[in-house]
């Protein structure tokens, strides 16, 4: 993986530092090949730019994040690079495995939403079919515990998701997270069950929801984000940054220097 990428100073563009497979290919390390096209595209831009004030700038690697995950060669991802005095959002493209991937300075600020929560209904059902602990007929009435469980769900809004959590666990990718309900949410609907189970089925029904609730376990939900780019207002900064809400998480490239914020890895 890329770790360096040369910036032009005058158009604002960057390219892979491919100074660093020189050095690479010199000390013959195993598993790093670049293909004649990175190179072609790599001579283009050194001739575009021939002039210009070209500086180097590193990736932080810990600050990639993409929708798709990192086993899917071709992908969006985005990074934050920096140099001494200024940081960038970069956005590198890889749209054919027989393509390099492309990179470049996006002016604006990455957030990460959540936009929806819903829960592992298809798992669930395999779960309550298999429960050793279930009458055949207790797992026909949990129908009705489902239908409590989603309905719980729909009354819990994305942006907020946060207050009715306790537990989280990061998908393969920023685009999915999974999440355990807090106790008051649980105790919310063992009480709607009450409705339709005796004693000793809510019983059963609490060993069920401790032994599953925790994330990524069948009663975890799941939450889907979406990453976003929010152009920058003039010479914004990203102080304010700190004070973000819970739900979001945003980077931003600006030519101040700022204090540092950690990312997923997911190049
Ligand atoms: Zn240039």
């Amino acid at each position: 993986m890329i770790n360096k990428l040369i910036r032009c100073t005058a158009c604002n563009q960057v390219i892979p530092n491919y100074q660093g497979y020189e050095l690479t290919r010199a000390k013959s390390l195993p598993g790093v090949e670049w293909s004649d096209a990175d190179l072609a595209s790599a001579r283009e831009f050194l001739r575009t730019h021939f002039g210009h004030s070209l500086e180097e700038i590193l990736l932080e690697e810990d600050s990639w994040v993409s929708e798709k995950p990192s086993y899917e060669p071709l992908r969006v991802s985005y990074c934050l690079a920096g140099n001494a005095g200024e940081r960038f959002l970069i956005r590198r493209t890889k749209l054919a495995l027989d393509q390099p991937a492309s990179y470049e300075i996006v002016p604006g600020r990455m957030k990460i939403s959540n936009v929806s929560l819903k829960f592992q209904e298809s798992d669930l059902r395999k779960q309550i079919f298999a429960e050793k602990g279930f009458s055949s007929l207790l797992k026909e009435r949990m129908e009705k515990f489902i239908q409590v469980f989603r309905d719980e769900i729909t009354r819990i809004s994305p942006e907020k998701v946060e207050e009715e959590i306790k537990e989280i666990y990061d998908g393969e990718s920023c685009a999915l997270a999974y999440a355990g309900l807090n106790n008051s949410r649980w105790e919310r609907i063992l009480n709607r069950c009450r409705l339709y189970f005796d004693e000793s089925e809510l019983k059963a029904l609490r060993r069920f929801i401790d032994e599953n609730h925790n994330p990524p376990d069948v009663l975890s939900i799941q939450i889907e984000r979406r990453i976003s780019i929010i152009p920058l207002a003039g010479e914004e900064s990203i102080v304010g940054l700190q004070d973000r809400k819970e739900t979001e998480e945003e980077m931003e490239a600006s030519s101040i220097a700022r204090s540092q914020k950690g990312f997923r890895r997911n190049p």
